[in-house]
Order: C-alpha cells, then sequence, then structure tokens
C-alpha cells in the first residue's frame, strides 16, 4: 500500500533505469573548469569573474565541508591516495581525463577566457557579461565585504572588455559604449567560440530588471540620473544582442555562495516581466541552479516558450532525494527544458572542481533515477519513456538548445 501511494518518499534507483543512466554521455550545461597548468606557473584564475573560494567565511552545507566524508571518498575515487601524482602524470590532457572520469562528454566552461588545456572539443565557453553593466562608480552599491569585493573584479573584467575593445577607458558618449564596448564584446566573445552569455547578477543585485526609456539610461550615463534605470537599460540591450548573435543567456537565479548573499534578489519570479517581454522572445534563456529554494515557483516559467532550467548546484548542496523531487514535478511538466549539470567549481584545497565535479555528477544521475523510477512505480510512464527522458535531461536537450553534434 505504502509503495503505490503518490507523493510517498523517492524509491531507490530502479536497477533497469540505473543501468541506462549509466551508459549516457552527459553535456553538462553549467561547470567551472580549471585550465591545467604546468608546474611552477602561475596557476588559473580565470574560472569565475567573481570566485567564491575566498569570501568572509559561512557556514558552509553540510556536503560542502572539506571534512565531509564524501569529498574525501570522491578524492580517493578520482585520485587514489596521490592527487599530485596523477595531475603531473596527465599535464596537458588532465582535465579531458578528468571529464571522462566523472562521466560527461561535453562541459560547458563558464569562464572568463579560455586557453591551452581545455579543448573545444570537450570544453563550450560560456563568458560573462556582468560588467558590461556597471560601467559607473560602483563604490555607492557595494554595501556588503563580498559586493565590495566583486565590484573590484567586475571593474577589472571591465578594463580587460576595453582594452579588448581597443579602448583605453569608458568611451563619453552612451551609444559609443552600448556599439563598441557592450557589442563588440558579444561579438568578440561569439567568435571565440561562446555559446551562451553568464550573469551572476544575484550576487551585486537585484533581478528585478525594470524597461527604463533611453533617455533616462543616457541621463544615467552621463551621471545625472539613477544608477539602476542605466543598468536595466544596458541588462536588455545585451539580452536582445544575445539573441542576434545565436548565444543563450545565462543566469544565476538561487541561493548563491558567501554569507551575505541575498536569496530574495535571486528569486526567478523577479524576471517573469522579461521573459513575456514579446521583443526578446528571440533570446533563449537558461535559469541556472533550477531558482533553488525557488523551485515549485520556476516550473510554471517552464511553459515559457525560451526558458529552460539547469540543476547544478543543486546536485551539490543537496541531496540526492532532495534534488530527484525537484526533478521528478519539472519531468512530469516539461521535460523538454530541463538540463542536467554540476557546476563543478573549486571550493577549496579539498574540494576542486574535480571532486565536486564527481558529487554532483553522480548526484544528478541518482536523483534523475530516483524521479524516474517514481514516475515507473505510480503507472506515469513505462521503462522506454524513463529512458528516453534520461537521455533528454542527461544529453539530447542541451545538445539541440545549443546546436551540439
Ligand atoms: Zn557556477
Amino acid at each position: 500500500m505504502f509503495a503505490a501511494c503518490a507523493g510517498s518518499p523517492l524509491p531507490p534507483v530502479d536497477p533497469e533505469i540505473a543501468a541506462a543512466i549509466a551508459k549516457i554521455k552527459a553535456i553538462d550545461n553549467h561547470a567551472h573548469p580549471v585550465r591545467p597548468t604546468v608546474q611552477g606557473a602561475t596557476p588559473d584564475d580565470e574560472f569565475d569573474a567573481l570566485p567564491v573560494d575566498n569570501l568572509e567565511a559561512q557556514s558552509d552545507p553540510v556536503r560542502q565541508r572539506a571534512t565531509s566524508p564524501e569529498v574525501a571518498s570522491a578524492r580517493r575515487t578520482l585520485f587514489g591516495e596521490d592527487k599530485p601524482g596523477v595531475m603531473r602524470a596527465h599535464q596537458s590532457d588532465y582535465a579531458v581525463w578528468v571529464l571522462d572520469r566523472i562521466g560527461v562528454d561535453v562541459m560547458l566552461a563558464n569562464r572568463v577566457a579560455m586557453g591551452p588545456g581545455l579543448p573545444f572539443e570537450r570544453f563550450v565557453w560560456v563568458p560573462f557579461a556582468d560588467a558590461l553593466m556597471f560601467p559607473l562608480d560602483n563604490r555607492a552599491i557595494a554595501v556588503t565585504p563580498d559586493q565590495q569585493a566583486f565590484f573590484v573584479l567586475e571593474e577589472k573584467l571591465l578594463r580587460r572588455y576595453y582594452d579588448e575593445s581597443g579602448l583605453s577607458g569608458r568611451p563619453p558618449s552612451f551609444s559609443e559604449y552600448l556599439d563598441k564596448v557592450v557589442t563588440s564584446t558579444l561579438e568578440r566573445h561569439r567568435k571565440g567560440g561562446a555559446v551562451a552569455e553568464k550573469f551572476e547578477l544575484a550576487y551585486l543585485r537585484t533581478l528585478d530588471i525594470g524597461n527604463p526609456a533611453r533617455a533616462e539610461a543616457e541621463r544615467a550615463y552621463s551621471g545625472r540620473g539613477e544608477y539602476k534605470a542605466l543598468q536595466d537599460y544596458i541588462f536588455r540591450h545585451i539580452v536582445a544582442e544575445c539573441g542576434r548573435l545565436g548565444l543563450a543567456v545565462h543566469i544565476h537565479a538561487a541561493h548563491g555562495g558567501g554569507g551575505y548573499f541575498r536569496t530574495q534578489w535571486a528569486n526567478p519570479m523577479l524576471l517573469e516581466p522579461l521573459l513575456d517581454d514579446q521583443s526578446l522572445r528571440k533570446t533563449t534563456f537558461v535559469l541556472l541552479h533550477g531558482g533553488w529554494p525557488y523551485t515549485r515557483e520556476i516550473t510554471p516559467l517552464l511553459t515559457k516558450p525560451n526558458l529552460y532550467v539547469d540543476f547544478s548546484e543543486q546536485t551539490a548542496f543537496n541531496t540526492p532525494h532532495d534534488v530527484g523531487e525537484v526533478l521528478r514535478s519539472w519531468l512530469a511538466y516539461n521535460p523538454e527544458k530541463v538540463l542536467f549539470a554540476t557546476d563543478a567549481y573549486p571550493f577549496s584545497d579539498a574540494l576542486g572542481w574535480e571532486e565536486s565535479g564527481l558529487i554532483a555528477a553522480n548526484t544528478g544521475r541518482e536523483a534523475l533515477g530516483r524521479a524516474l523510477t517514481a514516475m515507473m512505480r505510480d503507472n506515469e510512464i513505462g521503462l522506454e519513456r524513463a529512458s528516453q527522458l534520461a537521455r533528454m535531461v542527461l544529453r539530447e536537450n542541451a545538445q539541440k538548445l545549443y546546436g551540439l553534434k
């Protein structure tokens, strides 16, 4: 009787489903792989525009703690007792070796820049767009210690974008800024192989994007208007240009790292007016991390034709059972819109992108298996449809979305 009761806890994964899932080579919609460098060279620091590995201490979730037995076990599975030895033995093919070990065929690499050691056949670039939204003095809006650190990094990245655009600094006119800095940066990213632009905006301000008139934005650009109007106008310009250039827009829409992260700023419902803007329907939005903890609220947004979600971060912080419950409700509703992802990230010396990638990949596969098993148990789907859904979530949905082979 218990087993027949819909809504009861998710059962362990059916062995046939587990076998089908294990065979699928995944496309990872969002991660931060670290570029391997030879001993003595400067270590890679381009795995994130806003690194969260050295913020003021927070109370880490259990699965993120360096002392977690799961972290030690992931490290042993990947490296035995000698991680430095394994890294030395692999050198330039190291990152590819890691992907093979964690069952990922292609990883979308959310990085400031790519480079040697991350071959484009296996690592697809997703650069950052936030810096373009903040061309003015940001001291007044940098309130928490984390924001103060973040805005320094955004300003540094914007200087890099000026430089790469062939400019020595901020151009005097707003139209020149949009054209010669914003659009030219997006076009350069596209030429460099990018398939999407990433926004970490919720670390800096609310996702509530208004729809200001151009004149308002121009006033703010010349230092006489409301800064938020300028940011919102630039955001919309970026998003429209991404649609034109065939770049998807990735938005961090979930809880985030650091003890000062304001979760309500990341509520995906704040994006609804933007998603309903007819002029932006050519742009594809991917809400990273599936809105956690607003996972129920995000479900109806899946009916927007240009909206997708991934379940990265959830696979790192939450249990397979809890992630499975989220997946079950999405898969019953709009399974073409759901993307597997790890958010593999170098959190600490103990929990590198390799270990966090393995933990999240295993969690994602188990969560998917639990969701599909429960749907079979409750006679919602059969084994064949379950296997098809597994292929869609782990691979085919992303393949279609980004036009990958
Ligand atoms: Zn991330």
